[in-house]
């Protein structure tokens, strides 16, 4: 692992900058918030994103899976936890050993959380979760009612909160948003006819914290955001972000290529005239996407430069030009800021022809983190 935190390639992320768009986001929203730190923390990683985002006093955290909550309960987060995923039958008792509170997506599923929670002697945490038109996990909106009804009457399950998921929210013309809203409050509606109090509701991920105040109800759940990075690079920042995730590398080659060689596996860039190359030791085996291929830039003393040839497993290729220099052991930023010039994972994602949110988790643990 000494070789590891020596690599020339490596993600800096500042803890700063998630503390500054954590209060920016709670100053904007006025509701408690929900920290989404799944799939690695959106590649920032889990346990010191978690820590950090516990310390400024998150109200609390969501990941996907068990497997992550788990993995936070053993770092010792004490913060509450959502397990956002629908359960898998045999996992269920590992939730509430570990204290992680479960999406109940279906009658089913409750009677699964409460026949695990009898068998252990422990109440379980739950969240009902509402389909209101992404149509993944969740019961219906509109044939909730017996639903929340076996939720409210359960001796084994504690009821906290009751959510559904936007699925346009990024966009802030489309009417989906308001639509979903409908069709949650009239869900949530049932709780007052069968006098029953309503649980905490939670509707807004990170496109609804920018545009939409309407879903933010009783708590917010900010993923993308949080990382300060926008969830659709059109969106308009209704708040001041900080991006924490920097990737930068450093030269690890130099070489003069004559006019006409081809540069990378199938030669499809061809120098046009003499040219100064330089290898970056960073590559699609790291999560740094190959559709970056002569589209990508990355800033090497300041200046943008272009990625030529295709990107390899390990390494990729820049083009200094005739008259360029630079020297190994020169930093090289991929995403992030160096002297006047700065790239985003926004700016990463629409070259490589996806969102974000792909660019960031998919930065893998080849690449070792480092925290300021
Ligand atoms: N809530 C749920 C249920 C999610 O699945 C996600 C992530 O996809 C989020 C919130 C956070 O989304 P975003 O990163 O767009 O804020």
């Amino acid at each position: 692992s000494d070789a590891l935190g020596q690599r020339p390639t490596r993600i800096r992320v500042d803890l700063d900058a998630l503390s500054h768009n954590l209060r920016a986001i709670r100053a904007h929203v006025g509701v408690p918030v929900m920290g989404i730190v799944k799939a690695n923390a959106y590649g920032h990683g889990l346990v010191p994103v978690a820590r950090q985002l516990e310390a400024q006093g998150v109200d609390q955290l969501g990941v996907a899976f068990v497997e992550e909550g788990i993995a936070l309960r053993k770092a010792g987060i004490a913060t509450p936890i959502l397990v956002l995923g629908g359960i898998f039958g045999p996992q269920v008792a590992q939730f509430i050993v570990h204290g992680l509170e479960i999406t109940v997506s279906s009658l089913d599923k409750l009677r699964q959380a409460e026949a695990a929670a009898e068998s252990l002697g422990r109440k379980a945490v739950i969240h009902l979760k509402i389909d209101t038109g992404m149509e993944r996990i969740g019961v219906h909106g509109y044939s909730a009612g017996p639903f929340i009804e076996a939720a409210v009457a359960s001796q084994w399950c504690v009821l906290k909160g009751i959510y559904s998921h936007l699925a346009c929210a990024d966009d802030p013309a489309s009417p989906m948003t308001l639509q979903q809203l409908e069709r949650f409050e009239d869900a949530c509606a049932h709780f007052a006819r069968i006098g029953a109090p309503l649980p905490l509701r939670h509707l807004a991920n990170s496109g609804g914290v920018l545009h939409f105040p309407q879903t933010w109800l009783d708590m917010v759940r900010p993923g993308i955001v949080l990382y300060g990075v926008l969830p659709d690079p059109a969106s308009r920042p209704s708040i001041d972000l900080r991006p924490a995730l920097s990737l930068v590398s450093q030269v690890v080659y130099f070489k003069v290529v004559r006019a006409g060689s081809t540069v990378s596996y199938g030669a499809t860039w061809t120098a046009p005239h003499d040219t100064r190359i330089v290898t970056i030791p960073i590559g699609y085996g790291d999560g740094f996407p190959r559709a970056l291929s002569s589209r990508g830039q990355a800033l090497v003393h300041g200046r943008r430069l272009p990625i030529v040839g295709r990107i390899c497993m390990d390494q990729f290729m820049l083009d200094l030009g005739p008259d360029g220099s630079a020297y190994n052991e020169d930093e090289v930023v991929l995403i992030g800021a160096q002297g006047s010039e700065s790239i985003r994972a926004e700016d990463v994602a629409r070259l490589a022809g996806t969102i974000p949110y792909e660019i960031l988790t998919g930065l893998n643990e080849r690449i070792p983190r480092v925290y300021s």
